[in-house]
């Protein structure tokens, strides 16, 4: 496996759509449907600025990760429509350089239009939620009972949208009649049924396999053909996800959770949170690659490479 990270990609035979801050989308010949070449790049970034260098092999982990998600929820959540098409890019569309430099961190998608929305699910009161709650006794506008700890699970799982802001703009906590507001009342109720069912189904799997999902991020798109809402993106990663030990968690306190919290925590600890152009050192990528690592392993219940090896 590449033990350099991969921080940018270019494809001569594919034109390029857009980059966020972690993946390149390329353009791929219609097919039967309107597709995309989804490719996730080693970039990390944390408080909404880019690191310098990269973490090896993480777009394997989040790709492989989402795949294997799309497989579990489609069969867990009933009616469930979402963009992957399958792992790679179509044969023959990409020279076997790019498909190698590709392998494990690609994804032939159905392109959609975008919700502008972020479709947020908190099973547990943490981060910018739990600093709303003290302050208001609220989560995004939405009251909640008082007396709830740091870090305890909440009564059920809620809903609790934000802004998708454009790239180096922050996304703003809103309250689901916000949303209602930005992408209409028979979309935010679809998308709400949605994010909250494929948060239950993906919490009870992780449960299985040792993980509590804190809260995470989904984002839906729109077939305008066939007004269906697809779940799109990445899925339940640590990128897009908080994700807990449950033989660690205890209410009350702060959690270690499987993401860029290492990375975080040397940030502020050198006076270098939100800064442009940061290099982390050699150890900082490494501990970051092995939580990456763990979770992944643990949740799909398989080593990384076998997971590649399986990759055509
Ligand atoms: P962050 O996830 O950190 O907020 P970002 O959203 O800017 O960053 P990336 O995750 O790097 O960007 O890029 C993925 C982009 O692809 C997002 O803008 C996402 O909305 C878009 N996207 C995801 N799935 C599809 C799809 N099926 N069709 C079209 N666009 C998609
Ligand atoms: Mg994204």
């Amino acid at each position: 496996m590449a033990s350099e990270a991969l921080s940018s990609i270019t494809l001569a035979s594919l034109p390029a759509v857009s980059q966020g801050k972690v993946r390149d989308l390329f353009s791929l010949p219609d097919g039967p449907t309107p597709r995309l070449l989804f490719v996730t790049s080693d970039r990390i970034s944390a408080y909404d600025v880019i690191l310098k260098n990269g973490i090896p092999s993480k777009g394997t982990i989040l790709t492989l990760l989402s795949a294997k998600w799309f497989e579990v929820l489609s069969s867990r959540v009933p009616g469930l429509k979402h963009h992957f098409i399958h792992l790679g890019p179509p044969s023959g569309t990409v020279t076997p350089d790019e498909e190698q430099m590709l392998r494990g961190r690609s994804m032939t998608v159905r392109r959609l239009k975008i919700f502008p929305i972020e479709a947020i699910v908190r099973g547990y009161i943490t981060g910018s939620a739990w600093s709303e709650y003290q302050k208001t006794q609220t989560i995004h506008g939405l009251p909640q009972p008082a007396g709830l700890a740091h870090c305890q699970q909440l009564p059920r799982p809620i809903y609790t949208p934000s802004t998708k802001a454009e790239l180096g703009d922050k996304d703003i906590n809103i309250s689901p009649d916000e949303a209602k507001a930005i992408v209409g009342e028979k979309y935010a109720a679809r998308i709400e049924q949605l994010a909250l069912a494929c948060y239950n189904a993906g919490a009870a799997y992780a449960a299985e396999h040792g993980i509590i999902i804190a809260d995470t991020k989904f984002e839906f798109g729109l077939d305008e053909e066939t007004d269906e809402v697809y779940l799109v993106d990445e899925v339940l990663t640590p990128d897009s996800s908080r994700f807990w030990s449950k033989a660690d968690y205890e209410v009350g306190r702060e959690q270690d959770s499987f993401d860029k919290q290492v990375l975080r925590n040397w940030l502020t600890e050198n006076g270098l949170k939100g800064k442009p152009d940061v290099e982390m050192p050699p150890a900082v990528a490494e501990k970051t690659k092995a939580r990456y690592t763990e979770v992944f392993e643990r949740l799909a219940g398989v080593s990384l490479e076998e997971a590649l090896k399986n990759v055509a």
